[in-house]
């Protein structure tokens, strides 16, 4: 099996990835919070997370992948409070969309996503294995978790217990606890909530509770990796950590992995400053999809992304490359023996795009070798394709598009642009037959037909392009 490394937030190191069973990944990814659109910077962590998984398939192994769907939480309760809704009726249409923005972006679907609001039952019973082993108390109907009987909470964010300070009276809570520290594992009912019964009466399950019962319903005690963005690390995670290993006595995750997050032209997005996208509203723009994920997975999931429409421009351009170069490839005539250097080179691409890729999700560099590859298959078209070598250099792509699902274009149009694309070939083709037989009148034609299509044909020493004006 290959040797992949990945930054392990646990530690901050880079670390060789080793899962637990041999060949299997348990893969716990924390979902959205589904009280409105998700927005592309939880979509960047999406789309990392697709990365992730495509990644550890590309290298043989086998995934099985949980994200959650917060549909219980202070924002959501809110939400359909305020809209005089049920919380079912209140998360459904964002619930949908989420699913529709993946869809979108080409994300993989994961095995399961379970919803917190059908996981309270397994809630509970975390919970109630907390207080017997005297990590939680009950205190008016809420439950908390008790900081200090955690010597290692802190492990994971390097948060400092001590410099917390102990018995600070708990100023504007509602609640009552021992610790100002301690944090909330169940929520007792307030008028008007959502609630489930429990053995403290009715209330309803904290955040973070949610996630630890919930991965540890669908993947065992102890997952490979778990992920998020990086606010998640502190609390949540930290959390997670604490409740899921006082609870079981083993070590919870091997590997903690978060993306840096998204922000839109060097400013945290915000709703304030009109600079919070959905995707919708970049469709309503006239964005490509295409080029939004293209763009997101080219860089590094622990730098900071900048999001502006010039680079969502530069990842379309990138694209065109690629599109043109297929499209040469599929056309270019083939005679005699293979060529010796294209050959070197795709064997060059493929162990530099792996090894990139196994080197902390170097997606940047994959990328960068992808690149310098088709600078090289373009040569080789010039010099003249031999028997074979369209085919190889078509299946060096598929590879890379196994893991990116971004360098196809024909599974990004619509079933109506693929036809009409289909049909764009055949008129270019046509008036290029034309062309060689000199037929000057039947040329003019075809191109005045392409013109009506909004294509633009140019005449190159390697044959005609075409471009959509
Ligand atoms: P939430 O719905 O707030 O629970 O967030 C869902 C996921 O998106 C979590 O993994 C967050 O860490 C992640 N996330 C939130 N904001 C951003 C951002 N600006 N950039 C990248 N990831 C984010
Ligand atoms: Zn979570």
């Amino acid at each position: 099996m290959a040797n992949l490394s990945f930054f392990n937030t646990l530690g901050r190191h880079l670390e060789p990835f080793a899962p637990i069973v041999a060949g299997e990944v348990k893969l716990y990814t924390c979902g959205p919070t589904v009280y409105s659109h998700v927005h592309i910077g939880n979509l960047r962590t999406f789309l990392f997370e697709d990365l992730l998984r495509r990644t550890l398939e590309h290298f043989g192994y086998r995934v099985l992948h949980v994200m959650n769907l917060t549909d219980v939480d202070d924002k959501t309760i809110r939400g359909a409070l305020e809209h005089g809704v049920s919380l079912a009726a209140y998360t459904a249409p964002y619930i949908e969309s989420f699913f529709a923005d993946l869809d979108a972006l080409h994300v993989r679907r994961a095995e399961i996503y379970p919803r917190a609001t059908a996981h309270v039952p397994e809630m509970i019973a975390l919970v109630e294995q907390l207080i017997e082993r005297g990590h939680a108390y009950e205190s008016d109907g809420s439950v908390w978790f008790r900081i200090g009987s955690d010597d290692d909470y802190g492990r994971l964010s390097g948060f400092d217990l001590a410099e917390a300070r102990r018995g600070d009276r708990v100023a504007s809570d509602e609640y009552e606890k021992e610790d100002v520290r301690d944090f909330v594992l169940w929520k007792a009912a307030k008028a008007g909530e959502p609630s489930w019964d429990s053995p403290w009466g009715p209330g309803r399950p904290g955040w973070h509770i949610e996630c630890s019962a919930m991965s540890m319903k669908y993947l065992g005690e102890r997952l490979d990796i778990h992920c998020g963005g990086v606010d998640n690390i502190f609390p949540h995670h930290e959390n997670e950590i604490a409740q899921s290993e006082s609870a079981t006595g083993v070590p919870f995750v091997r590997t903690w992995m978060h993306s840096e997050h998204l922000v839109v032209d060097g400013e945290k997005m915000s709703k304030s400053l009109g600079n919070q996208f959905t995707l919708a509203d970049l469709s309503a723009r006239g964005c490509s999809l295409r080029a939004v994920r293209y763009l997101m997975l080219s860089v590094h999931y622990r730098q900071k992304l900048n999001f502006t429409f010039p680079a969502l421009d530069a990842a379309s351009a990138a694209l065109r490359r690629i599109d043109d170069f297929r499209f040469r490839l599929a056309h270019a005539p083939e005679a005699g023996a293979g060529d010796a250097a294209l050959a070197n080179a795709s064997a060059a691409f493929v162990e530099r795009f792996d090894a990139c890729l196994m080197d902390d999700l170097n997606a940047a560099g994959a990328l960068g070798a992808l690149f310098d590859w088709v600078r090289e298959g373009n040569s080789a078209i010039d010099r003249g394709l031999g028997v074979g070598d369209r085919e190889r250099a078509l299946a060096s792509l598929a590879r890379a598009e196994a893991v990116f699902g971004v360098l196809d274009a024909a599974s990004w149009s619509t079933g109506e642009e693929a036809s009409d694309e289909a049909a764009i070939v055949a008129l270019v083709e046509e008036r290029e037959q034309a062309r060689r037989r000199r037929d000057w009148a039947a040329a003019d034609r075809l191109r005045a037909e392409l013109d009506a299509l909004a294509v633009v044909v140019e005449d190159t020493p390697q044959g005609p392009r075409w471009k959509r004006r």
